[in-house]
C-alpha cells in the first residue's frame, strides 16, 4: 500500500495517556485535494490521520502515534465504548482513535477502489495497534457526534470490516451475562490503561479507567468473557466488576497496599472553554491548563458550574482577552470601601485577573490566601491582555477568578440551575442573575453573559 505523506500542523503530539483503540470513518464532503489543503492550513484547526481518494490514493496527514483533530466533539454518543469522564463529560475521543477521511459527499456512492484502499488501511491499523476488527472498533463519526451525519448514508462499514478480514457479527448487547466464576484472590498490575466494566465484555461501558502500573485486587476470574486477541479470561473485583486479563500482569509478591482507584476527573477541553467564554481558540488554549487547575482547586467540577463560571469569566474578560482593566484606576483612589487608604492605591490595585480583582483589600486577601505578594507586585495578577501575559500572570488571572467565585459561594448558586432547561426564563434566570449580581454588583452585561452560556451549553450537556 502506498501512502503519501502530507504532514498537517493540526495535531497534538502524543496521545496523553491513551493509545488508539478504534478507527473513526469520515466523509470529506469534498475532494481529496481540497482536504489536503484544508488539513494542512494551520487556520483550519482540523485534521485526520488519513485521507483516501476515490482512486484509492491514501494521504497521511498525522502520524498514528499523534492525536489528530477529527472527532473531538461528543454529542449524544451511540458508541458503547466512548470513554466517559464522569459528570456528563467525556475524554476527548481524539486521544484514543484514528481518523480516516474519504473523498465524496454524504450521499455519494463509494466505489470499490475506495473500499479496498480503506479496508486495507484499516486492517493495517488494527493489526499494528491490536484493535479488534469489528463494528465496535470501526465506527462512523456520527456515533460520537450525533449532530453530524458523517460518514453519510452510503458507506457500508460492515463491508469495510469484512474486506479487512474482520468479524461483522456483533451480538446484541444484553442486560447481563452470567459467566462461570472461579474464586481466586490475587493481585495484578495494569500494563496499559485498563477499563473496568460491569460485565466481562467491551460492549459494556467502562465504569472506571485505571492508569498503567496500578495494582488491582481480584476475587476471581472467568474464562467465559469476551475473547480479545485469543484471551477470554477476565478477572472480577470484590465489587463484582470486570477487567480483561490480557492487560495485566500477575503480582506474586507479598501484599502491597493497593493504590486507591478513583474515577477519572473530567478532561476540560479547549473547545469547551472557547465556546462558553467566547474566547478565540488561541486564548482558550493558552488559558486551558490554568483554568483546569483553577476549576480543580475550587471544585468547579460539574458541567453547570463550569459553564456558569466560563460564561461569567468570559464576559468579565472580553472572551479571556483582558487580564487588566483598561481604565487607569484613578477612579478608585481613596475608596475606603476597597481599602484604598494609601496614595496611589487606586491605580496600583485596579481591576486584574479574569474577574477583575480590585482594591487593596482584595489584593491583600488574595496575597494572604495564596501566600504570594500581590501588594508589592499587583501586576502578577495579569498584564493588559492574554497576548502579553507571562504564564504566571495567566495562572493568577485564572486562579484569582476561581478564588473570587469561591468566596461568593457561586458553585452553590450554579447548582440551582437546571442545565436541561432554558437559561433565560424561570428559576434558571433568577439564579443566573443572582450569580451576575454577586460578580458585577448589578446586572451589567447580563445579555452577553446569557448569550455566552447559550453558546456553550451544548458542549457541557
Ligand atoms: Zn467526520
Amino acid at each position: 500500500m502506498t501512502i503519501v505523506d502530507m504532514p498537517s500542523p493540526n495535531h497534538t503530539s502524543g496521545r496523553k495517556k491513551y493509545r488508539p483503540e478504534a478507527v473513526v470513518i469520515h466523509i470529506m464532503e469534498g475532494t481529496l485535494s481540497g482536504t489536503d489543503s484544508w488539513f494542512r492550513d494551520p487556520h483550519s484547526k482540523v485534521s485526520a490521520h488519513y485521507g483516501i481518494g476515490k482512486n484509492g490514493e491514501i494521504h497521511q496527514y498525522v502520524p498514528e502515534m499523534n492525536t489528530a483533530w477529527h472527532a473531538g466533539r461528543v454529542n449524544a454518543p451511540s458508541w458503547p465504548l466512548i470513554k466517559s469522564a464522569g459528570n456528563g463529560l467525556y475524554i476527548n475521543p481524539n486521544y484514543y482513535t484514528i481518523g480516516i477521511e474519504h473523498e465524496g459527499k454524504e450521499d455519494s456512492e463509494w466505489n470499490e477502489e475506495m473500499y479496498l484502499a480503506s479496508s486495507g488501511l484499516i486492517k493495517d491499523i488494527c493489526t499494528n495497534w491490536s484493535i479488534p476488527l469489528d463494528r465496535l472498533h470501526v465506527i462512523g463519526h456520527h456515533e460520537i457526534y450525533s449532530l453530524k451525519t458523517c460518514p453519510g448514508t452510503k458507506v457500508d462499514i460492515n463491508k469495510l470490516i469484512r474486506l479487512a478480514g474482520g468479524n461483522v457479527a456483533v451480538p446484541a448487547v444484553t442486560g447481563s451475562i452470567t459467566p462461570a466464576k472461579m474464586a481466586e484472590k490475587g493481585k495484578v498490575t495494569t500494563k496499559t490503561r485498563l477499563n473496568i466494566r460491569p460485565q466481562p465484555n467491551t460492549r459494556f461501558k467502562p465504569i472506571i479507567t485505571v492508569d498503567p502500573n496500578v495494582q488491582l485486587a481480584h476475587d476471581g476470574f472467568t474464562n467465559d468473557g469476551e475473547v480479545i486477541s485469543g484471551i477470554g479470561k477476565w478477572y472480577y473485583t470484590d465489587e463484582g466488576n470486570w477487567f480483561w486479563s490480557g492487560s495485566v500482569t500477575k503480582v506474586s509478591m507479598l501484599p502491597i497496599p493497593l493504590i486507591e482507584v478513583s474515577p477519572a476527573i473530567g478532561d476540560f477541553t479547549v473547545e469547551q472553554i472557547k465556546e462558553a467564554s467566547g474566547a478565540k481558540a488561541a486564548s482558550a488554549a493558552k488559558f486551558h491548563p490554568f483554568i483546569v487547575d483553577t476549576c480543580t482547586k475550587y471544585e468547579i467540577n460539574t458541567p453547570i458550574r463550569r459553564l456558569c463560571f466560563l460564561a461569567q469569566v468570559g464576559h468579565e474578560s472580553g472572551g479571556l482577552f483582558f487580564t487588566e482593566e483598561l481604565a487607569s484606576g484613578r477612579d478608585y483612589e481613596g475608596r475606603a470601601d476597597l481599602g484604598n487608604t494609601h496614595p496611589g492605591d487606586g491605580t496600583l490595585y485596579k481591576g486584574r485577573g479574569l474577574i477583575q480583582i480590585t482594591g487593596r483589600f482584595n489584593y491583600e486577601a488574595l496575597s494572604k490566601d495564596f501566600g504570594e505578594d500581590f501588594i508589592t507586585h499587583p501586576e502578577r495578577l495579569g498584564g493588559k491582555n492574554v497576548n502579553v501575559c507571562m504564564p504566571e500572570q495567566l495562572k493568577y488571572a485564572a486562579l484569582s477568578a476561581g478564588w473570587f467565585w469561591n468566596k461568593r459561594n457561586l458553585n452553590a448558586s450554579a447548582d440551582q440551575i437546571d442545565i436541561h432547561k432554558p437559561i433565560d426564563e424561570g428559576d434558571n434566570l433568577t439564579h443566573f442573575k443572582m450569580i451576575t449580581k454577586k460578580i458585577n454588583g448589578g446586572f451589567n452585561g447580563l445579555a452577553d453573559r446569557i448569550q455566552k452560556y447559550i453558546n456553550g451549553v451544548a458542549f457541557f450537556r
